[in-house]
């Protein structure tokens, strides 16, 4: 079962990187440039102790409760999760416990209370560091999905920079549903440039996905969060 499951996921594996390597090329930019995140969402701790034994280091989580439990299981080593699901403000104490990077900061009060939940992770001596956070776009501005309207970016990025507990590392988004890729990463693009250059240490672009990588990576994502194409289709119902 387990080394079927292991060649299953190497053999995608070496797929999407042959993949994200194309459109490396075909956007003239190195392949080095763009890292892979496996979403890891709905599937198994041993998947993710598949990755890791592939060489994968970080993952990519959308829920608290699901994330916990799998941290819970993978001590040694233990990865680097990322939250990459919206976080609602009383949950930022418990995702603190196991998140390295958060993806999915969309608004000062949400800033603000991971502020607060790190400060009190690191006193209680369940965390080290700062937390790492990407700041949520939102490409069309329709709140329902969350993320950051593109003009309220820069002055979310400045919160984020304000706080000690937080470290900002970039900006992420999810392409909206009816619009053409390329439009959409465009558009983040031009939005993220200016965030980029006031913040120096900030140099993520978390954007593209199993359908839609190509495009983000030609409108500068250095980071994919790629799910299906690497672990197959979810059974249960997610996002
Ligand atoms: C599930 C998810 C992904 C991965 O999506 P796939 O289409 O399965 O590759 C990427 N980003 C976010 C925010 C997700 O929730």
């Amino acid at each position: 079962m387990t080394d079927d499951r292991r060649a299953e996921l190497a053999e995608a594996l070496a797929g999407l990187r042959a993949r994200i390597d194309a459109a490396c090329a075909a956007a003239g930019r190195r392949a080095d440039e763009v890292r892979l995140l496996p979403v890891t969402k709905t599937f198994p701790a041993t998947d993710i102790a598949l990755l890791a034994e592939l060489g994968m280091t970080e993952f990519g989580e959308n829920r608290d409760q699901e994330a916990r439990a799998k941290a819970e299981e993978l001590r040694e080593p233990a990865p680097r999760l990322h939250m990459i699901g919206n976080v609602q403000r009383n949950k930022a104490r418990s995702v603190t416990r196991w998140a390295s990077v958060v993806q999915t900061v969309d608004s000062p009060r949400l800033a603000d209370a991971f502020t607060k939940a790190v400060a009190a992770a690191r006193e209680a001596g369940e965390r080290d560091g700062p937390l790492e956070v990407l700041i949520q776009a939102s490409i069309d501005g329709d709140p329902a999905r969350g993320g950051s309207p593109l003009p309220d970016l820069p002055a979310l990025a400045d919160h984020v920079a304000r706080s000690e507990q937080l470290e900002l590392r970039g900006v992420m988004t999810v392409a909206p549903r009816f619009w053409e890729p390329e439009r959409a990463f465009a558009a983040l693009a031009e939005s993220a440039a200016k965030v980029l250059l006031d913040h120096p240490n900030a140099v993520e672009i978390s954007a593209g996905m199993s359908q839609d990588l190509e495009a983000a990576i030609a409108h500068g994502s250095t980071l994919v969060r790629v799910g299906t194409s690497l672990l197959g289709g979810r059974r249960l119902a997610s996002l």
